[in-house]
C-alpha cells in the first residue's frame, strides 16, 4: 500500500512479542497483497480487467472493502468514490511533475470513472466492472481496515495491549500497562493554542486522520490535495483535516476522506449518522481556524490530560 506499518505490543516476553510481529505482518502483507495499488499483481490491480463486464468472485477482504466503500459512494452521493482510480492517478503523477494535469487527460480520466460502473454481489461475493479502463483506487480506506485487521491478529494470540500504525492510520485494544488509554495526539501545539482539541484517550478504536498536510501539490499559489472532489476532478483546495474514532478502521478512514470531500458541515452530518463514529474537523482559511467536533467526539474530550 505504499506505507510503514509500525506495530506496538505490550506482553510478557520477547518470543511472544516476536510471534506477534509476525502475525500482525503477515496479516498486512495478506492485505498488501489484496488491496495495493502499486503492485500490478494485487488483487484489486487485477480485478478491473478479469471482471469486465462478468461477476468475479474475490477474497473477503477486497469484498469487505469495496461494500463498505460502495456504501459510501451511496451515502454521499459520489463524493467518496473508489472507481476515481484514473483521476487519482493524473493526480499522483501530477504532484511527481509539478504540473497540474490538464483538462483533456482529467475529462477522459472522469469518463472512466463513477461508482454506478462497479457492481458487487453480496451473496456471490463477486465483483463486476461496466468500463475498460476503469482503474480501483482503494487509498481512502485500505490503511484503516489494514491497521484493524493486523490488530486482530495480535489479538487472536491473547495479548490483549496493542497498537498497530499504517501510516497515519491507528487501530489498539487494551490501554498500555499503569494507563488508562492510548493516548493519541491529534493535533500539534500550534494548533491547540488556537484551540483546535489536540489530544484524546481511547481504548479498543480505530482513529484515522486525512489532511493535505503530507501529500499534495502547489501550482500557482493553490495547494491541491491528494484527495479529489469526483464532481470537479480536482484535488480539493480546502484547508481541511478530518479525524475520524470508530470501532474498525474500515469506518474510520473512509469517513475521514468521505467528510473531506463534502466540506465542513455535510461531512459532520455524515459522522453523526454512524452511530459508532465521531469525528473532528478542523479548517483553515487565510483568516480563521476552526474546529467542528461531533457531539459523540466531544464526550471523548471530557477525560483529564
Ligand atoms: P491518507 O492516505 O493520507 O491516509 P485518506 O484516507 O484521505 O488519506 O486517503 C487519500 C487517498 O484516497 C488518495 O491518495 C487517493 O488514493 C484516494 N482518494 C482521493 N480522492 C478520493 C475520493 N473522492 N474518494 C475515494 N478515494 C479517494
Ligand atoms: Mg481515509
Amino acid at each position: 500500500m505504499g506505507t510503514l506499518v509500525r506495530i506496538t505490543v505490550y506482553c510478557t516476553t520477547p518470543d511472544e512479542a516476536r510471534a506477534a510481529f509476525r502475525d500482525g505482518f503477515d496479516r498486512i502483507r495478506e492485505l498488501d497483497d489484496a488491496l495495493s495499488d502499486y503492485k500490478p499483481e494485487s488483487e484489486l490491480r487485477q480485478i478491473t480487467t478479469r471482471a469486465l463486464g462478468r461477476p468475479v468472485r474475490v477474497s473477503e477482504d477486497l469484498f469487505r472493502v469495496l461494500q463498505a466503500s460502495q456504501r459510501l459512494a451511496e451515502e454521499t452521493g459520489g463524493a467518496f468514490d473508489v472507481t476515481e482510480g484514473p483521476v487519482v492517478r493524473l493526480w499522483r503523477e501530477a504532484r511527481k511533475t509539478g504540473h497540474a494535469p490538464n483538462d483533456e487527460a482529467l475529462a477522459d480520466a472522469g469518463a472512466r470513472s463513477g461508482f454506478e460502473k462497479l457492481h458487487l454481489d453480496a451473496g456471490a461475493r463477486t465483483v463486476m466492472v461496466d468500463d475498460a479502463g476503469m482503474a480501483l483506487d482503494v487509498g481512502a480506506i485500505g490503511k484503516g481496515y489494514a491497521a484493524s485487521e493486523a490488530l486482530g491478529s495480535i489479538g487472536k494470540r491473547g495479548i490483549r495491549s496493542a497498537l498497530v500504525a499504517v501510516s497515519g492510520d491507528l487501530a489498539f485494544s487494551n490501554a498500555p500497562p499503569g494507563q488508562s488509554g492510548w493516548r493519541i495526539q491529534i493535533h500539534s501545539e500550534d494548533e491547540a493554542a488556537l484551540g483546535v482539541p489536540s489530544k484524546v484517550e481511547l481504548t479498543n478504536r480505530a482513529v484515522s486522520t486525512s489532511g493535505s498536510s503530507e501529500q499534495h501539490l502547489d501550482v500557482d499559489g493553490r495547494r491541491y490535495s491528494h484527495v479529489i472532489d469526483p464532481v470537479s476532478r480536482m484535488g480539493l483546495v480546502s484547508d481541511i483535516t478530518v479525524t475520524v474514532v470508530a470501532p474498525h478502521g474500515l469506518e474510520a478512514d473512509g469517513l475521514d476522506t468521505a467528510a473531506s470531500v463534502l466540506g465542513a458541515e455535510r461531512g459532520l452530518a455524515l459522522i453523526e449518522s454512524h452511530r459508532d463514529a465521531s469525528g473532528l474537523i478542523v479548517e483553515r482559511t487565510h483568516s480563521a481556524t476552526t474546529a467542528l467536533a461531533s457531539t459523540r467526539f466531544r464526550k471523548l474530550l471530557e477525560f483529564k490530560h
